[in-house]
């Protein structure tokens, strides 16, 4: 129901206020106009046929009614072998000849006939008037057929020109070949307050809603920051898995930034003709220019912002290159206190170019995770507001019986409930009607591996909590910040660490490094006497770490000091740079590096398998643990950490905010 309302309140607004690219009024020729001229041309052509209908007869009829006197003109069509012939005003001769017909052809010329040639009808009509002494008044003349003669040398050509305009007409989306290279932006004036979207209809995301707010602030005042000497930033990425609330998020900025809001999808920019991106983007920004201070929103920006290809010659689709360096351009070209702030949301951070994410550019990304409990919580009560709830709905349990579930999943649940007490005729939504909605949704989710058993989510959380502990058990580990089994995007579970700023790596910090990598496996070995695919992230971190830790840091006992790296390399050599036997070697060294890791952390769970219990337990029930949680079941760790620095220097906060980027997930 929520969303039912909310795409209403869209719709009214995309009616309501588009005064973007296309539709501007007096811009120039219209095309509906185009259309109109050749449809009256066409009718014209059809119905410009000033000849009268005649009645055909046989020529040997046409020979009888000379000879009897009955012909009073001939029209000779020379070039077509015809003769239309006009009867004398006598109604006897006329009711004979047309009989019934007469009142179908009143008008002269009444008959015609195909006649063998003008000579034979000449020497007749000789002969006729001769020796009968009638006048009939013979004519010649040539009829050019205009008509087929424009069509046969036009009509392929308008036949194109016709099929070209409804095609571009299609792919503009109603915007007509004049306008391809417009931006298609839905512009958000201020001042409208059809935009019923505000902040208050965000649960959760606290930290993005802080990031969008206060670039909403730089825009209303920006002379606060300027005046320090501090720059706006140009653009804002909202990065986070599908339905997690990234649109909602811009649109609740379009409510209440009080400044234009220009909104468009990436794949507005694709065209099939070339150079229209670039001229869209283009396009864009000069509306934009015009009415700073704006917001641009531009969703599922991987449509353009794909990493650009390194080698152009495979890479087929420059125009989509072209887009993005226009926008990489105009990005740059804007002035910093012009006041266009550029924010963008996509699902695929991964795949985007780097030059975007650049500082200068996308320099802030604000991620968007998947909701913890609480946050679905929140969540819940946003879209319960215009549902009517029976006594006994209790929040706390439908946060709980929905790990995994994003905004939209749980903005789903609510409307489901809704239409299956609907269905049962109730008064109100009651707590059966929420659980079964819940196990509709997941059934209709399984699919998407996101949705975990009981079973799976006690397998998970044995395996996150032996990274925990092995992790917290090394001293060359990073420190461990946050342990979630919440799925986020294709990972099932995952941990945050606090990745030291090193420029060195050492021996012993690669070993622990790996060694609480397969701490999750050697969790899973130890306490299940079974492993599980969830470890591939992992292993293949740990399998490529020992390969670089072999081929290219000589780390090895077996080849030592030796490095195959070579930082020439081009992207298509295929020889390696050593024999056969010395491939035997590496593998096997890789194998003993991993192998070894591996049985360090099988020991190091043996060894606190009462704690790793507990530290599990703890998981399956509250979702997400702090490094607190570990701390009270472990102790504190007796080195110094980086994070007990940070800790010290600045009074327990603060951490959260710089941790992620080297977080590690399984699938
Ligand atoms: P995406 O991140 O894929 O752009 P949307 O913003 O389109 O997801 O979210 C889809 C729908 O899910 C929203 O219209 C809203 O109803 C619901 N939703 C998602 N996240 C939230 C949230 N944090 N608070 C309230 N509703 C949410
Ligand atoms: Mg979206
Ligand atoms: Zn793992």
């Amino acid at each position: 129901m929520a969303d039912n309302n909310q795409n209403q309140n869209q719709n009214q607004n995309r009616n309501g206020f588009n005064d973007g690219g296309q539709n501007k009024p007096g811009s120039g020729f219209s095309l509906t106009w185009l259309y109109i001229i050749i449809g009256i041309a066409l009718l014209f052509i059809t119905f410009y046929d000033t000849s009268v209908p005649t009645k055909e007869v046989s020529y040997a009829n046409l020979q009888n009614y000379i000879w009897e006197g009955y012909v009073e003109k001939i029209v000779v069509v020379t070039n077509e072998n015809l003769a239309e012939v006009s009867l004398v005003d006598d109604s006897v001769v006329i009711s004979e000849i047309l009989g019934s017909d007469a009142k179908k052809y009143t008008k002269k010329p009444q008959i015609s006939s195909k006649i063998p040639s003008a000579e034979k009808l000449d020497d007749l009509v000789t002969a006729a008037t001769t020796e009968k002494g009638y006048t009939i008044d013979v004519t010649y003349e040539e009829r050019k057929d205009y008509m087929g003669t424009f069509l046969w040398s036009f009509g392929p050509i308008l036949f194109f020109v016709i099929l070209w305009i409804i095609m571009s007409r299609r792919m503009t989306g109603g915007g007509g070949i004049f306008s391809v290279g417009k931006s298609k932006a839905q512009v958000f004036d201020k001042g409208s307050n059809k935009m019923k979207i505000t902040f208050k209809d965000v649960a959760g995301l606290a930290e993005a809603k802080q990031e969008v707010q206060e670039i909403v602030e730089f825009l209303k005042n920006p002379v606060k920051y300027t005046k320090l000497g501090g720059k706006i930033p140009k653009g804002a990425l909202l990065v986070g898995p599908p339905g997690t609330g990234k649109t909602l998020l811009a649109k609740a900025v379009a409510g209440e930034a009080n400044v234009p809001f220009f909104s468009l999808s990436g794949s507005d920019f694709v065209e099939m003709f070339v150079g229209v991106g670039a001229s869209r983007v283009r396009d864009l920004f000069r509306q934009a220019k015009e009415k700073s201070p704006c917001i641009i929103f531009i969703d599922e920006i991987d449509a353009v912002g794909r990493a650009r290809g390194k080698n152009p010659s495979f890479n087929a689709n420059d125009e989509r290159e072209n887009t993005l360096n226009q926008l990489l351009t105009e990005m740059d070209g804007f002035g910093t206190n012009s006041g266009i702030i550029v924010l963008a949301a996509t699902n695929r951070a991964d795949i985007l170019d780097k030059a975007l994410l650049r500082a200068g550019r996308f320099d802030r990304q604000i991620s968007v995770d998947l909701p913890d409990v609480h946050e679905r919580k929140e969540i819940f009560e946003v879209h319960l507001r215009p549902i009517k709830l029976a006594d006994g709905v209790d929040l706390d349990l439908m946060a709980r019986q929905t790990p995994g579930f994003s905004g939209a999943d749980i903005a789903n649940v609510c409307n489901e409930a809704a239409l299956i007490a609907a269905r049962r005729n109730k008064e109100a939504v009651d707590k059966q009607d929420f659980l079964d909605a819940v196990d509709r949704i997941i059934g209709g989710l399984e699919k998407k591996n996101k949705i975990t058993t009981a079973e799976e989510k006690r397998s998970i959380a044995i395996h996150e909590a032996g990274h925990a502990s092995v992790s917290w058990l090394l001293e060359y580990a990073n420190p461990l910040v946050k342990v979630t089994i919440v799925p986020r995007g294709k990972a099932l579970g995952a941990a945050w660490y606090l990745p030291e700023e090193r420029q060195l790596t050492t021996t012993e910090q690669m070993l622990d490094e790996m060694c609480a990598l397969l701490g999750g496996r050697a969790a899973e070995q130890v306490v299940l006497g079974r492993v599980s695919t969830g470890a591939l992230n992992d292993l293949e971190r740990a399998t490529k770490m020992a390969y670089s830790m072999v081929v290219y840091y000589g780390m090895s006992e077996k080849l030592k000091n030796i490095s195959y790296y070579d930082s020439t390399q081009s992207d298509y050599s295929f020889t390696k740079p050593y024999s056969d036997k010395t491939s035997e070697l590496i593998d096997s060294e890789i194998k003993s590096i991993v192998q070894g890791q591996f049985d360090r952390a099988v020991k190091i769970i043996k060894e606190h398998l009462s704690q790793h219990a507990e530290l599990a337990e703890l998981l399956v029930d509250k979702e997400v643990i702090f490094a607190d949680d570990v701390t009270r079941i472990f102790g504190p760790r007796p080195w110094k950490t980086r994070m007990d620095e940070l800790n010290e220097a600045e009074g327990n906060e603060g951490i959260e905010g710089n941790i992620d980027k080297t977080n590690e997930t399984d699938e």
